[in-house]
């Protein structure tokens, strides 16, 4: 495989150009054209070094090969690689501006029990420019431009656990914050683990004020690990111990992500457990109904069930909401779209 262009920083950039024999100035153009989502073909830059740089980039590391739009808006889209490897994306609409999901591995190795991410493992991780390049994609399909964005937020919760990838998320973070570039703010960037404990710390030490949203699910370490088997590597108070940390070092609310998942966690005695865990502390929690996963045996609960669910949350002092369900016509959970195209059950 090529290496990747929008990997590389404005500054990176400048160094590169120098080095194909060319002026600063030229970096500039080259970024604002791959800001843009613009294929190394299409730089305005000379028909030389458009060549000189094709010979050695991909001219188009990530592609929208398919667009699915569900009936409420959402926009889910499969995007294919330069090496022909899948990942996919979602866009929703929301009233305060549109958020996109994006992927950060090929296949997950975490294992998940309802996640279809991981069904067949980790293929491969993205480099920092291939995560980018799906919100510079997105952006330019839907009419988007650098001062008018189309995607306002964004949320690393597609395929793949981000902070199993760490050192080309933490560089995407910082080119996709950057000034002048697409430069949306860490403020309005989400990511989402399943709870690699010391990564955490570590990221809490990047200096990137993001929203840290943490895939909780159940609240004591048998029951987790039954579903995450990441919990036997560490343990939820370990957990909680490096989001207090994160949240001194960045002063920012951390959110607990829990899929209710029937017969399994969305009793009584769950809600009033996981209050218990959480009294006191600076956070949010998310419900989301379970997305059903055909290759997997666990089913959701139903609209009444979550919603009496939250309300022992809520009467407990706990700041909660229930996710809406969006784009679930559309294979709308992680690694759903690419698991049915690779099956063949979606064209
Ligand atoms: N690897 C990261 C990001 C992945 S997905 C993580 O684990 O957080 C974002 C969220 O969707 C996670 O909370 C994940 O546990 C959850 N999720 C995955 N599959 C799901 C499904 N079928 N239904 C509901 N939530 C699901």
């Amino acid at each position: 495989m090529k290496k990747i262009l929008q990997d590389y920083s404005r500054a990176e950039l400048e160094t590169l150009v120098t080095r194909f024999g060319e002026k600063k100035f030229r970096a500039e153009q080259i970024y604002l054209g791959l800001m843009q989502g613009k294929r190394i073909s299409e730089l305005p830059v000379s028909p030389a070094l458009r060549t000189a740089l094709s010979e050695q980039f991909e001219d188009e590391p990530v592609r929208i090969l398919k667009t699915f739009v569900s009936s409420d808006g959402t926009k889910k889209y499969l995007f294919a690689l330069a090496d022909g490897n899948l990942v996919e994306g979602v866009l929703m609409a929301y009233q305060y501006g549109n958020t996109q999901c994006v992927s950060t591995q090929v296949g997950c190795r975490m294992g998940c029990a309802f996640c279809a991410s991981t069904l067949n493992g980790l293929v491969r991780n993205l480099t920092a420019g291939e995560i980018l390049c799906q919100i510079l994609c997105v952006n330019r399909a839907e009419g988007g431009s650098l001062k008018t964005r189309a995607v306002h937020n964004v949320v690393l919760m597609g395929s793949g656990e981000p902070l199993d990838n760490y050192e080309h998320v933490i560089k995407f973070l910082r080119n996709l914050t950057a000034e002048g570039g697409i430069c949306i703010s860490a403020r309005n960037v989400s990511l989402s683990t399943c709870g690699i404990v010391p990564k955490i710390y570590d990221l809490a030490e990047e200096g990137i004020p993001l929203n840290l949203t943490i895939s909780l699910h159940a609240t004591d370490d048998e029951a987790r690990k039954r579903i995450m088997p990441v919990a036997k590597a560490y343990s939820v108070a370990e957990i909680l111990k490096a989001c207090a940390y994160y949240f001194e070092k960045t002063k920012r609310r951390y959110i607990f992500e829990y899929s209710l998942i029937d017969g399994e966690n969305c009793d009584q005695a769950h809600a009033l457990a996981l209050c218990a865990l959480l009294k006191g502390k600076p956070c949010h929690v998310n419900l989301i109904r379970l997305n059903e996963v055909k290759e997997r045996s666990l089913s959701s609960v139903g609209e009444k069930q979550a919603y009496r669910f939250l309300g022992i949350l809520e009467k407990n002092g706990l700041s909660a909401t229930l996710r809406r369900q969006m784009g679930a016509d559309i294979g709308g959970a992680c690694g759903q779209l690419r698991a049915s195209y690779l099956d063949g059950s979606v064209k």
